[in-house]
């Protein structure tokens, strides 16, 4: 899921202002940020930017129009200047002018991590020079990263106006200040191996604060932070700002400055939303995206549902009879064929997310396509003995709801089917009262076809992005 702003942002940062000698960096630095947002990213920014505050008032049959037009589009450069896909569409007798609607794209064999990782050279349009391709990866989160490539100087720009119409949507100018929490901030400065708490990006505008340390300590420190900075953007993993908001909940304190919460990377669950919009007082704005960029989420500002955003791609939803959802709640894994990425086409991606549809119209006025909710990575779900693979969605909430309090952090393990461990780092106060609670709750929930142990460890590692996963799941599923 969605990380990579704060690569952007690293790599950015450091180029651009690096190659100054130190005793003009500050300068350099304050000229960078007094340049306005548009002018800084460039034409191609510009260009989509435009575009794209147009485009999001179409009508569904226009919509339509321009997706099946640049699928077209995609599929015949593909056939063309792809050896992967060119011997793929041989193999399948298909040409692309037989996809000329979206059910006929499911005769196109979906592409697995594990094909572009076979066939990373095969994927790449042979109608581009060796300068273009810029290698890019996966953070790995969850398993081994997937490395493919991105357009120098395009893909990010691209990527960069659809983050910015959604932006603005919300509320956001250009020139807001925006707090991340969503990594280690020793990761942005290559020189200094020292792991530092917080760092302040003076060019874009951007305080980033360290997931590694919320303890009461650090946290103290942040909530001081960010009140120093009013009508400031909050910006992060979910987890890490629903920490934010049980500290504030626990010394009874809000945050009475935030212009708006906006999260992503990982699932967000209800409770969280709720706590952190009581505890910031400010709305929660969450969305889905992947380094892949073949799919994009946003959750809308009139309501709780996510627009798929259609310009970017072609998502599909499969269902469990393998069909593209079309009715309310189905859930089902999600193929994502990204229409602005040619270089490195991505058709029919698996990218092993599995999604909730809606379908409903939005009361906003787009007529985009939505979906409810966005369920988590398959590696985050847990699989019974008869092969069954659950959604912790609902569990996770349960187990917040009930004995939180006495909990610090939990996590689920497996490496065998039928088989969990619930890792528990508990506080003074838990007792064998909260252990059986949580194993009847369990049960309840997930059948007797799983069996549940639980194990007390003294602290639950963060992944080396600072994500939080659920499950450390060491099935392949
Ligand atoms: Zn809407």
């Amino acid at each position: 899921m969605f990380s990579r702003s704060l690569t952007d942002l690293e790599q950015r940062s450091l180029k651009s202002v690096e190659k100054f000698p130190q005793s003009l960096r500050r300068f350099v630095e304050h000229g960078y940020r007094i340049v306005p947002l548009p002018i800084r990213e460039g034409q191609i920014f510009r260009n989509w930017k435009k575009f794209l505050d147009e485009s999001q008032w179409w009508s569904k049959s226009e919509i339509e129009e321009y997706q099946l037009e640049n699928l077209s589009k995609l599929l015949n450069h593909a056939c063309k200047n792809v050896p992967y896909y060119r011997s793929l569409f041989k193999r399948e007798g298909i040409k692309p002018a037989d996809i000329d609607d979206f059910d006929k794209l499911s005769l196109i064999p979906p592409l697995t991590k594990n094909i572009i990782k076979n066939n990373l050279d095969k994927l790449k349009a042979q109608n581009y020079s060796e300068s273009k391709f810029k290698l890019t990866a996966t953070s790995g989160s969850t398993g081994v990263p997937t490395v493919f490539y991105h357009e120098k100087g395009k893909s990010k720009a691209i990527e960069q106006a659809f983050h910015w119409r959604y932006r603005n949507t919300i509320g956001v100018k250009y020139s807001d200040e925006y707090i991340y929490l969503t990594g280690i901030v020793t990761n942005l400065n290559r020189f200094d191996e020292k792991v530092s708490w917080s760092k302040y990006y003076i060019p874009y505008r951007i305080l980033v604060l360290s997931s590694f340390h919320l303890n009461d300590f650090y946290l103290k420190r942040y909530v001081k932070l960010i009140r120093s900075r009013p009508n400031s953007i909050l910006f992060g993993f979910p987890s890490n700002l629903y920490a934010l908001a049980k500290y504030l909940e626990k010394n009874e304190e809000t945050l009475d400055n935030i212009k708006l919460t906006h999260t992503g990377s990982e699932n967000s669950y209800p409770y969280q939303r709720s706590l952190m919009e009581s505890q910031f007082n400010s709305r929660v704005f969450d969305h889905y995206g992947n380094a892949e960029l073949c799919a994009l989420f946003h959750q809308c500002e009139q309501a709780d549902l996510y627009h798929i955003v259609p310009e970017y791609g072609v998502s599909e939803i499969i269902n469990q009879h393998g069909k593209v959802a079309k009715n309310m709640g189905d859930i089902g894994k999600l193929y994502a064929t990204s229409l602005t990425n040619y270089i490195f086409p991505f058709i029919r991606y698996d990218t092993e997310d599995i999604i909730e549809y809606s379908g409903k119209s939005c009361k906003c006025g787009r007529s985009f396509s939505t979906i409810k909710s966005i369920q988590g990575r398959i590696q985050e779900f847990l699989v019974d003995r008869t092969g069954i693979k659950m959604s912790l969605t609902g569990v996770i909430g349960a187990l917040h709801g009930m004995v939180f309090k006495n909990m610090e952090k939990f996590q689920f393990f497996q490496e065998e089917r039928g088989e969990t461990i619930l890792k528990i780092v508990k506080r003074d106060a838990f007792t064998n009262l909260d252990k059986d609670s949580i194993l009847k709750t369990l049960y309840s929930k997930m059948g007797k076809d799983i069996n549940i142990k639980i194990e007390f460890v003294d602290d639950i590692k963060r992944t080396s992005r600072g994500k939080f996963i659920w499950v450390e799941q060491k099935l392949s599923i």
